[in-house]
């Protein structure tokens, strides 16, 4: 049985009297407030390093928002290894405080996170053997990632950096960043920069324009990205004088990592529309989780969701072999089905590219449903979304001369040979459709072709 999240209350934090209620949840501040308690509540939860002093990060703190909780000591040992940290803001999403909550799932610690089959590691994808720096990841030619700081706003219980994310809570020095310049002054074959962590935006302002002017400072660089969830777990991060200094630095990209729709609130996209205000193109993150989006439904109302928030679905995530994460591992055959059902029912632009990320470094390796059927020497035979299969003749095919139609009914050898060029399905809502628009055309024959006068 479900049962409700109890709403923040005043001894949750450590600011217990500032504590907002449940009401005022993802409110903004009034421009001329009344009520002076209130309107200090709704400051404080509106401010940013409001949140990040008052998140949960202890048993007892979870256990005031979930007293279903209250005794589980067997967690701390979890908490001890994964550290725990929700933002108030992240937490006032959850809507039932147990796992079928996507919300809950992702950010309250679970015992089977201490339970791994062997095939899972900490580090799958092998980013320290590829750090020629500490903190900077060089696997690509042309691109390296930068580790700008270990800390979060939230620890996701699938992060993929489980074994550094939130152990130590340290922005990158000034000494490394001064490392990670002169590698990349040697390696000018690297023209773009992925700023990570942890979460970069975590830092202060001053600490962000120091690694964004670092990168400036090499010409060779020319793109530089930023990824982060704080427009998902903490959007009132995204102040004006953040986005005003992130101006500076264009071009700039942001990759930021929504997973479920429950996270598209009035306040993340107010934030996410803030940043592409000022330029910075969007791409989303998602991990296929299981529990929490690994639905064909769940996914489109979240790509269309993004979409509408100017946020471009970029990568579908398969979950990596990371250890603490197999509860939420679901197989490559649903993240097909998912790409399956996307393809020509949402617009492109909204579908994003699902990938595993290849154990031992490998890097992401794109997953597609099989669209080719089959290819001859002259034709290559394609599916489509709706089932119909149709024949592209290769550069060069003399169809007239080489080819005899099909007699009786074609097949994909006929399609590949060049016999028939399409086997259409018996009936389809687009062929429905034509059909009605061909009967029309035939009844107003005469009164003009594409606009009527
Ligand atoms: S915000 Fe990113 S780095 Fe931090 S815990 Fe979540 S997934 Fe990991």
């Amino acid at each position: 049985m479900q049962q409700e999240i109890q709403p923040v209350t005043p001894a949750v934090t450590e600011e217990q009297a500032s504590e907002p209620p449940s009401t005022m949840r993802a409110a903004q501040t009034p421009s001329s407030c009344q009520d002076e308690p209130l309107c200090k509540k709704l400051s404080q939860w509106n401010d940013w390093r409001w949140q990040i002093r008052n998140r949960i990060r202890s048993l007892d703190q979870l256990a005031r928002y979930v007293p279903s909780l209250s005794g589980r000591s067997e967690l701390q040992k979890v908490i001890a290894k994964y550290p725990m940290a929700i933002t108030p803001y992240y937490a006032s999403l959850i809507q039932h405080a147990d796992v079928s909550d996507p919300i809950f799932r992702m950010s309250v610690p679970n015992l089977r996170e201490m339970f791994d089959p062997p095939c899972l590691t900490d580090d799958p994808l092998e980013e320290h053997e590829d750090m020629p720096v500490p903190g900077l990841v060089h696997r690509y030619r042309d691109r390296a990632l930068l580790i700008a700081t270990t800390m979060c706003s939230m620890y996701c219980r699938h992060c993929t950096r489980k074994r550094i994310a939130g152990t130590r809570e340290n922005a990158i020095s000034a000494r490394r960043l001064r490392q990670v310049q002169e590698y990349l002054f040697n390696h000018p074959e690297i023209s773009d920069v992925i700023v990570s962590g942890g979460d970069p935006l975590t830092m202060s302002d001053a600490a962000i324009e120091a690694v964004l002017s670092m990168l400036r400072s090499v010409p060779s660089v020319q793109i530089i990205r930023i990824g982060t969830r704080v427009p998902v777990v903490l959007p009132m991060r995204i102040t004006d004088e953040l986005v005003s200094m992130l101006k500076r630095y264009h071009p700039l990209w942001i990759n930021t990592h929504f997973n479920h729709p429950n996270e598209l609130t009035d306040q993340s996209r107010a934030a996410c529309e803030k940043l592409a205000d000022a330029g910075i193109p969007l791409g989303n993150q998602t991990v296929l989780l299981r529990g929490v989006n690994d639905d064909p439904q769940i996914i489109e109302e979240l790509c269309r969701g993004l979409i509408r928030t100017r946020v471009r679905p970029y990568y579908m995530y398969q979950c990596d072999l990371v250890r603490g994460v197999e509860h939420f591992r679901t197989s490559v055959r649903k993240g097909m089905e998912i790409m399956e059902y996307l393809r020509g029912r949402v617009s492109g632009i909204a579908i994003p590219t699902f990938v595993v990320d290849a154990p031992h470094g490998g890097g992401k390796i794109p997953v597609l449903p099989n669209y080719v059927v089959t290819m001859s020497p002259t034709h290559t035979v394609l599916r489509n979304y709706e089932g119909l299969l149709v024949s592209y003749p290769e550069p060069g095919v003399d169809m007239e001369s080489t080819v005899e139609p099909a007699s009786g009914q074609a097949g994909v050898w006929e399609l590949a040979c060049g016999k028939a060029d399409v086997i259409q399905p018996a009936h389809t809502t687009r062929m429905d459709r034509r059909e009605k628009i061909t009967a029309k055309r035939g009844a107003a024959r005469g009164t003009g072709y594409l606009f009527d006068a």
